[in-house]
């Protein structure tokens, strides 16, 4: 590993590297909680998704959603991680107002997922793989509400046991840039396997985000010898929902460690909440220690024994992933990695070029998706879901212009045309007098025609051949548009040569 520019940053004496870490807590898609059948809809009336295990009322005993274990092996698998067939839940106990058991179910000495890794790229575009420690679920706590009542306080319970998956990575981000990148890899690959829906708005994706900064020269004995003493102290950045924020929040923050260690200070292992008003984070609270938790067994769950054939077959039923399906794309269907990366950002997406491009013409398809209809969408704010065209009609129109009928000027009418109100492009060709003339003989005559009119170009052709454009340009003109630029070339070409 070299170090890149983008991963450094500069201190007023030296340069350091960032060393970021990151928790990402996903919500488990999955209808019920998991340890209640509770629903788990998000934006229900307050309170109205909690039954008496999530209320914490005593003697209620918690019930393990099996749905949610598959979610997890199958996350685990998806990021080709260790599956753990032998896994346990833990009391994480504390004073949990939106946790009203007292204790969060979470599993610390023994997760469902082990050792695990995602390729992102880096801002120098170089392929790297991200380490991933483990993944554990764990329940999800409640809302406190303190803003809407100058007295009293609120909660909502109806977050309160979700199921979590906390995904925890080596420290082997190195940018500001890399954590966004980590996060969008492992979003994308939860939505195609379609165990988390990823909304950070909702809150279905956050992340606590550890940050520290390492100097240049020990970074490069750190790159070395993998020892992770030599890396500095981290600070913890809880709970952040915002891809631009948790951004800003690691530039802040490294910069601040900086400034500590250049003045001959030392960085302080806390947690810190980052202000986004005041682009800076504060602290929260100094780093807590596992035994602060007094973490053990949960006495009311069995440990989870998978059976390696379960697992087995989870694997072999997993959908194709982006990381292969852009492989797949670039090969099968002849478009460049770029584009190939922008269609499978989305897997709603990359189904419809598959659609489009399946038979008929790679290349066509990527650049009518991506020019034509992400441009359209973007102009009028829609979402891939509320377009308006079909595979029938996009497929027609990649014929027509894969077999010349129609130039790329009339590829994009007809675009416009059933964006707007529809209709069969290989019917609105004619309606739209959009046909490119392809009669060679038509062509020809219209070409003589223009040599007949202009002796004196002729003449200049001859000792300067680059005018050969401007009877092309009058060819075209003469056809009003329609001949097809190809094969005018191609004639012009040949008489005046
Ligand atoms: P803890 O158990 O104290 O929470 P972990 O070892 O589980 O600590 O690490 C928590 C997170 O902190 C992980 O994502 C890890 O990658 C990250 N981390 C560990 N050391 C550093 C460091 N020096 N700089 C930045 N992040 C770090
Ligand atoms: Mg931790």
């Amino acid at each position: 590993m070299n170090i890149e520019k983008s991963q450094v940053i500069r201190g007023a004496k030296s340069d350091f590297v960032f060393v970021i870490g990151l928790e990402v807590h996903a919500q488990v898609r999955s209808n019920s909680k998991l340890f209640s059948g509770a629903s788990t809809q998000f934006g229900a009336e307050p309170n109205s998704n909690v039954s008496f295990i999530d209320a914490g009322m005593p003697g209620m005993l918690p019930v393990v959603n099996s749905f949610c274990i598959e979610q997890a092996v199958k996350t685990g698998l998806g990021i080709n991680a260790e599956i753990n067939l032998i896994s346990r839940f833990d009391r994480k106990n504390y004073f949990y107002p939106d946790l009203p058991q007292g204790y969060q179910i979470s599993q610390l000495y023994e997760p469902i997922v082990g050792k695990g890794k995602i390729s992102i790229q880096t801002e120098e575009k170089l392929q790297k793989k991200v380490g991933i420690e483990r993944i554990h679920l764990e329940q999800d706590a409640g809302k406190s509400i303190h803003d809407m009542d100058p007295t009293t306080s609120f909660v909502d319970l109806n977050r309160t046991g979700i199921a979590l998956m906390e995904i925890v990575s080596k420290p082997e981000i190195n940018s500001p840039f890399e954590a966004v990148e980590y996060i969008k890899k492992l979003r994308l690959i939860m939505r195609y396997l379609e165990t988390c829906d990823g909304n950070m708005q909702e809150g279905s994706l956050r992340a606590d985000v550890n940050v520290s900064v390492c100097e240049i020269n020990t970074f490069q004995k750190f790159i070395e010898t993998d020892d992770y003493d030599l890396l500095g102290t981290r600070c913890e950045i809880k709970n952040m929902n915002s891809l631009k924020f948790i951004q800003q929040a690691i530039n802040f923050e490294a910069r601040r460690q900086i400034k500590l260690i250049e003045a001959g200070k030392k960085v302080d292992q806390e947690t810190r909440l980052y202000d986004p008003n005041k682009n800076e984070t504060r602290p929260l609270r100094s780093k807590e220690d596992a035994h602060d938790y007094r973490y053990f067994p949960c006495p009311d769950l069995l440990k989870i024994v998978l059976e390696r054939a379960w697992v087995d077959k989870i694997r072999d039923d997993l959908p194709e992933l982006p990381d292969q399906k852009q492989h797949r794309f670039i090969d099968d269907f002849n478009i460049t990695p770029y584009d190939a990366e922008v269609i499978v950002a989305d897997h709603v997406t990359a189904e419809f070029f598959e659609a489009i491009a399946t038979n008929t013409d790679g290349k066509i398809a990527a650049n009518l998706l991506i020019n034509e209809l992400f441009g359209r969408l973007n102009k009028d704010n829609l979402s891939f879901n509320e377009n308006p065209t079909t595979v029938g009609q996009i497929r027609e129109l990649i014929n027509l212009i894969k077999s010349d009928q129609i130039s790329s000027k009339g590829a994009k009418e007809i675009f416009d045309h059933i964006w707007t109100s529809g209709g069969n492009p290989s019917e609105l060709v004619d309606l739209l007098g959009l046909r490119q003339v392809q009669d060679t003989s038509l062509i020809e005559q219209i070409v003589d025609d223009v040599i007949k009119e202009n002796p004196s170009q002729v003449d200049k052709v001859k000792s300067n051949p680059k005018l050969i454009g401007w009877f092309v340009g009058q060819v075209m003109k003469k056809s009003e548009g329609k001949a097809d630029p190809k094969i005018i070339n191609k004639i012009v070409n040949e008489k005046l040569k």
